[in-house]
């Protein structure tokens, strides 16, 4: 927290007071993630919004603005948040935790809506750095926001969410990807999505059931 910006403590400040007066709990802590598996969460059933503001560099604002703009999808736009999340997220996890059994058809629509709740969340983020004249880096926010997209990828191809880590550096995979955020499609071709992160060095076997 100390490293940040006056303008993004201001920022985080403000948003944090908001949420509170919305009855959403924020933690906000010094590690470098929560449970060693995310740096950051928010969840409207539990009402909490948690971020680890203790990551290097602009890492943590990302964070906080990403799980932010989860909470807005949320606030202002129930109908896809709640498609998504059910549709999505909620089937997804469950299937890469292996609690439900999945058809190709069925991971490859609760994969889409996953991505799809999440990519709408980046565009969010990083067009809040410009509405909110916060003093970042847009191309390197929107580089982490690709980062975390193509990241999905590697959870479906080896049905797992393990710690976050699919084994090459975030910021070695960044130099591979685009500085703007590209379309959905972008993240939901699989083709791409593996043939860019095998470009960056990221090792897979030979999983290919799932898609
Ligand atoms: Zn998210």
């Amino acid at each position: 927290m100390r490293s940040l910006h006056p303008r993004c403590l201001e920022f985080v400040g403000s948003k944090v007071q908001e949420l509170i007066q919305q009855g959403i709990s924020v933690y906000l802590t010094n590690g470098r993630s929560i449970n060693n598996k995310y740096s950051g969460v928010f969840n409207p059933q539990a009402k909490t919004l948690k971020v680890a503001m203790g990551q290097p560099d602009e890492h943590s604002m990302y964070t906080f603005l990403h799980e932010y703009a989860h909470y807005i999808q949320f606030r202002d736009k129930p109908e896809l948040w709640n498609y998504l999340h059910r549709e999505g997220t909620d089937k997804y996890v469950r299937w890469l935790c292996r609690e439900i059994t999945l058809s190709k058809a069925e991971i490859e629509s609760a994969f889409r809506n996953v991505v799809a709740l999440e990519h709408d969340a980046e565009v969010m983020a990083v067009s809040m750095v410009s509405s909110h004249n916060l003093p970042l880096d847009i191309n390197a926010m929107s580089r982490r926001a690709n980062c975390n997209l193509i990241f999905y990828s590697w959870t479906r191809i080896n049905r797992v969410w393990g710690d976050g880590y699919c084994g090459v550096n975030d910021d070695d995979l960044e130099l591979y990807l685009p500085d703007i955020i590209p379309t959905l499609d972008y993240f939901t071709d699989m083709k791409n999505t593996k043939a860019v992160m095998k470009k960056a060095g990221v090792k897979f076997g030979k999983h290919t059931r799932y898609y």
